[in-house]
């Protein structure tokens, strides 16, 4: 095979939250205990009704339970972080995320899920300033209402926001791309990036389209074989990632 040869100006960093950062969809805990979860998710898996109808649907079914209504005004900001209390991120992102900014390597969360849980959970470790892209959940007339940041038209990859548009849009252009996630929501991302670290549904879909990736159980994996990869500069831009972000940026 023919060897290309890219410079690379800077690396990118971009990783998922719910399943990968988290070990649950924390997106679909929030809708199983206080929504109608099962019977508009089993709408959205057979294809029936589109992501973003679903969320809409979903959410207009939100209601805080009779026992603890009393505490919170809606689904406000200290809902959310009632909410958040049950959930523990992995402890080793932070160490990953740190390796990141000490080696001035550019580290973003990307997520299909909400703000309004992700940010309490990432300030919860300490982390501040992270840079973040998600959908957000507005309380609008007492309403819950799903916004989406990245809706696409151009992709099929049949998410609420493309993550594919974001980590283009959003890397440099002579920047390496690192993805790290776990789900039906990366697949598009993760096929435009140079190094995928992959679990679970990523995984699977990863090696029957036979593009290469690192397995990863959780983020001492990830911060083990990434901080080698940068330690021994073993890193390079995958050709056929470049030719698909190359043609996304055509068709957009
Ligand atoms: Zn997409």
């Amino acid at each position: 095979m023919k060897q290309h040869k890219h410079n690379i100006s800077e690396i990118t960093v971009f990783t998922d939250f719910d399943g990968t950062i988290v070990s649950q969809d924390i997106g679909n805990e929030l809708f199983i205990q206080f929504g109608e979860f099962q019977q508009n998710y089993d709408l959205l898996k057979s294809g029936n009704i589109h992501i973003r109808d679903y969320w809409a649907k979903v959410c207009s079914t939100l209601k805080i339970s009779e026992n603890i209504k009393s505490k919170f005004n809606g689904f406000d900001d200290s809902f959310f972080e009632y909410f958040v209390e049950q959930f523990d991120i992995d402890p080793n992102f932070i160490t990953f995320y740190n390796f990141c900014i000490d080696n001035s390597i550019n580290i973003n969360i990307l997520s299909d899920g909400f703000s309004n849980y992700i940010n309490p959970i990432i300030n919860k470790i300490g982390i501040t300033d992270a840079k973040i892209f998600s959908n957000k959940l507005c309380l609008i007339d007492k309403k819950i209402i799903p916004f989406f940041y990245g809706a696409s038209e151009s992709c099929e990859c049949m998410c609420a926001s493309c993550k594919r548009n974001t980590v283009i849009t959003e890397a440099p252009p002579d920047s390496l791309i690192v993805y790290i996630g776990d789900g039906q929501s990366d697949l598009c991302a993760a096929e435009h990036s140079d190094i995928i670290f992959a679990k679970n549904h990523l995984s699977a879909y990863l090696n029957e389209k036979r593009i290469p990736h690192y397995n990863f159980s959780n983020f001492f994996d990830v911060y083990r074989i990434f901080s080698n990869i940068i330690n021994e500069k073993k890193y390079r831009i995958r050709h056929q990632a470049f030719l698909k972000r190359k043609q996304a940026f055509e068709c957009e």
